[in-house]
Order: C-alpha cells, then sequence, then structure tokens
C-alpha cells in the first residue's frame, strides 16, 4: 500500500469475520462505524463497504478520523437467510442489552445467557460479540461517533434512511439526498440504533434499494463517500467525487418526498398466511381501501391513505407494511425549536398529561386526551408511544447530549 502517511488500513480489533475493515486516518477525528448484513440475506451494504475501505486506503487521501466496516450476523451470511432463530435487528432492548453487557465484563461469562430469553439462539451469541467489537471501537475512537447502519429491502425501493427521533441523528440524515423516514422506532421494538441513541451517538440506518439490485451497493457505497466528506474525514472535492455521487443517489430518490412518517404497521405472524401483492414498489401511493394483499380471513386492505412503506416479499419479518406518510419539513424546525428551548419539561402542564410515577423520562396520557392533536404535539416535543401499562405511557427520547468538544477537523 501507498500513502500510509495520511490514511492506513488497519485489522486490529474484531476477528477477521466480523470485520470488514477500516482505515485509520493520519489524524484525529470522527469515528464512522458502519454495520452491514445485521440481516443475513442483505449482502449489499458488506460489499459496498469493501469497496469503500479499498478505495479509501489505496488513496492516499488525508483523513482526519476513522472508518471501521464491521458484519452484523455471520451466520445468517452464510446462511443467506434474515435470521436464524430471532431477528437481530429487534432485540437492542435496554434490558437486555443491559444483561449481555453484564456478561462481557470481567467475571461476566459464568453469568452468561442469565434471565435473557434466548439462551442458545444464533443471534444472542452475535449480539454478544458484536457489542464487543462496538466496544472497542468505541475505545478507540478519536472524535465523536456517528454510526452508519447498511440494510436493503425485499421490494424495489429509492434509497432512504431510517432512524430513532433525536435532532442529531436527524441531521445526520439529511446530509443524504433520500428520503427520511421517522417514526419506525416507535412501530417495531429493539432495532439496533435504539441503543446508539440511548449513548448519545449519532445513528441512522440507510436503506440502499431491493437486497438482490446491483444499485443497493452502488447506493450504499454513494452514501457512505458523501458522509465522509460532509462529516469532515476527508476534504471537500477530493478525488473520489462526493458530488456526482450526491447526484446519482439523489436521482434514484427524484420525486419522493424528503421527510416522511410512518403511521401503520401491519403486523403479520406465520399463521396468517399474508401476502403481499405483487408489484409494490416501496413508497408507492395507495388510498385507504386499496386492497394491498391477502391472508387467510380474506384480502387486507390499507387502513388510511399515503405511501405503502416495506412492502413484504419475502419469508422472514413481523411486518406485512407500513403506510407511511409526508411530513412538511416545517414540522421538523417547529420541534427542533421546541426541543431547544427545553419545552419537553413543560409536557405535563398540559390538560390530560401525568408524571409517569416511576420513570423521569415518560409521561401518562389520560385516556379522554388520547387524540391525535395531543399526540402530535407530544412528538414534536420529543415523545414516543410505548407498549407499556396498558397503553398511555409516552416517553421522552433519550436527552440529547452534551455538544461534543469541537473537534478540529472542519475546514480552516
Ligand atoms: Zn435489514
Amino acid at each position: 500500500m501507498k500513502h500510509t502517511t495520511s490514511s492506513a488500513a488497519t485489522d486490529e480489533g474484531a476477528d477477521p469475520a466480523r470485520r470488514i475493515g477500516s482505515v485509520r486516518g493520519g489524524e484525529p477525528g470522527p469515528l464512522i462505524l458502519c454495520i452491514a448484513s445485521l440481516h443475513g440475506n442483505e449482502p449489499a451494504g458488506t460489499v459496498a463497504l469493501k469497496r469503500v475501505l479499498d478505495e479509501l486506503s489505496g488513496s492516499g487521501l488525508p483523513m482526519r478520523g476513522d472508518l471501521v466496516g464491521l458484519r452484523g450476523n455471520l451466520p445468517a451470511l452464510e446462511a443467506g437467510t434474515r435470521f436464524i432463530d430471532e431477528d437481530l435487528n429487534r432485540i437492542w432492548q435496554r434490558e437486555r442489552v443491559a444483561t449481555v453487557l453484564e456478561s462481557l465484563r470481567p467475571g461476566g461469562a459464568a453469568r452468561e445467557g442469565a434471565g435473557l430469553p434466548m439462551v442458545g439462539s444464533a443471534e444472542l451469541a452475535e449480539q454478544r460479540d458484536l457489542l464487543a467489537a462496538i466496544q472497542e471501537e468505541s475505545r478507540r475512537a478519536r472524535g465523536p461517533i456517528y454510526v452508519l447502519d447498511l440494510h436493503t429491502t425485499s421490494s424495489d425501493s429509492a434509497p432512504f434512511t431510517t432512524l430513532g427521533d433525536t435532532l442529531q441523528s436527524r441531521e445526520l440524515a439529511l446530509l443524504l439526498p433520500v428520503p427520511m423516514v421517522l417514526g419506525l422506532e416507535e412501530q417495531i421494538d429493539g432495532a439496533m440504533h435504539q441503543y446508539f441513541d440511548r449513548l448519545g451517538w449519532r445513528s441512522i440506518g440507510i436503506e440502499g434499494g431491493q437486497h438482490a439490485a446491483a444499485l443497493s451497493i452502488e447506493a450504499h457505497e454513494d452514501a457512505v463517500w458523501i458522509l465522509l466528506e460532509a462529516i469532515g474525514l476527508i476534504e471537500a472535492g477530493s478525488r473520489s467525487g462526493p458530488e456526482d455521487r450526491r447526484a446519482r443517489l439523489a436521482r434514484r430518490a427524484e420525486g419522493l418526498p424528503r421527510v416522511l412518517a410512518v403511521r401503520y404497521r401491519h403486523v403479520v405472524s406465520e399463521d396468517d398466511d399474508f401476502r403481499m401483492r405483487a408489484g409494490f414498489r416501496n413508497f408507492d401511493l395507495v388510498r385507504a381501501g386499496d386492497e394491498l394483499g391477502t391472508d387467510r380471513s380474506g384480502p387486507v386492505r390499507a387502513e388510511l391513505g399515503g405511501r405503502v412503506f416495506l412492502p413484504l416479499y419475502q419469508r422472514q419479518g413481523d411486518d406485512g407494511f407500513f403506510i407511511a406518510r409526508r411530513l412538511a419539513p416545517a414540522w421538523l424546525t417547529v420541534s427542533r425549536i421546541l426541543r431547544g428551548v427545553g419545552a419537553d419539561r413543560v409536557a405535563v402542564w398540559l390538560p390530560g398529561i401525568h408524571p409517569h410515577p416511576d420513570r423521569e423520562d415518560a409521561v401518562l396520557v389520560a385516556r379522554w386526551a388520547r387524540n391525535r392533536y395531543v399526540i402530535g404535539l407530544l412528538h414534536l416535543l420529543g415523545f414516543r408511544a410505548r407498549n407499556e401499562s396498558g397503553g398511555g405511557v409516552m416517553v421522552r427520547r433519550v436527552e440529547e447530549p452534551d455538544p461534543e468538544p469541537e473537534s478540529s477537523f472542519a475546514e480552516g
């Protein structure tokens, strides 16, 4: 390899099967930690990261900070299936992660599996191993940490991002010229990025397109290059041309809203025998009442109009489809201002909203107050619904962490 003074490929850290590769910059700066193939039938992210890391380490571009690529679910990747025993992107609940972390501490191995619901599952071992690798990378970080979780979809799709609704993750998502989809974390429990949000890291999921499409690999490559530049690891306008990549990625999402919010989830179980009607592309417009698929009790219709989101065209998975709706970007500004002035702390002054008896980060919403206006207002203030205590519990998103010490990688 040449030009190792500027940036160098390293193979320290996680085991070679887990590690796609890494490039350590000549100067300190942010860590971009990329995780690919958390679902084993989604190899595109792994291929893309390998290409970016190879090109970056061979380019000799001066770099401030570090880029690391990790594979998510190794046995499922080998088998070409979404998962082996349980979905690795649905098991990052606070309590579970705490238990797994406990087992990683010195002397913790004896307690391994204690209190965990899926002892012996392939994904428990993967989660443990992945957490160990992530911990190690975070210790080596020389600046703020960004996490990119690379996925693909079973349907044909334009690229888009998913995220927990923290302001700093929104800012990260908005660096990419593709739709940003909010509110998925309210519909599904235990996605990995929820764990990173709690750590105060900036974290987004990047969906590149259909699982097997070559364009999905290209979209992931483009996204990582664009973010390398936008976050400041490489100089603006450097050789790998993020500008062309930005235009190319933007073209893939042409005509789609900039921001969408998930409004509805159609849950399926194996017994339902759910079949999505063929031919839906992610983000296709549907009207209330449109037939979207069938299950054992007959046609399954859209409960509300909007854009069909993540239609299920694979065997494994609990989500038949979602409906998402365009969100006017102005709402993002409103909610940023409200949270910026600490308005979330006055939520309990609103009629029908009470402090939670046990949790400082949660409020209870009286049954009579559970209408779309109150819930919408709480969303703006950063609260999200939790399925506990019989409903009516809204939990405040992780506090926006203290601003990181200003890093010196900015221009000049
Ligand atoms: Zn996935």
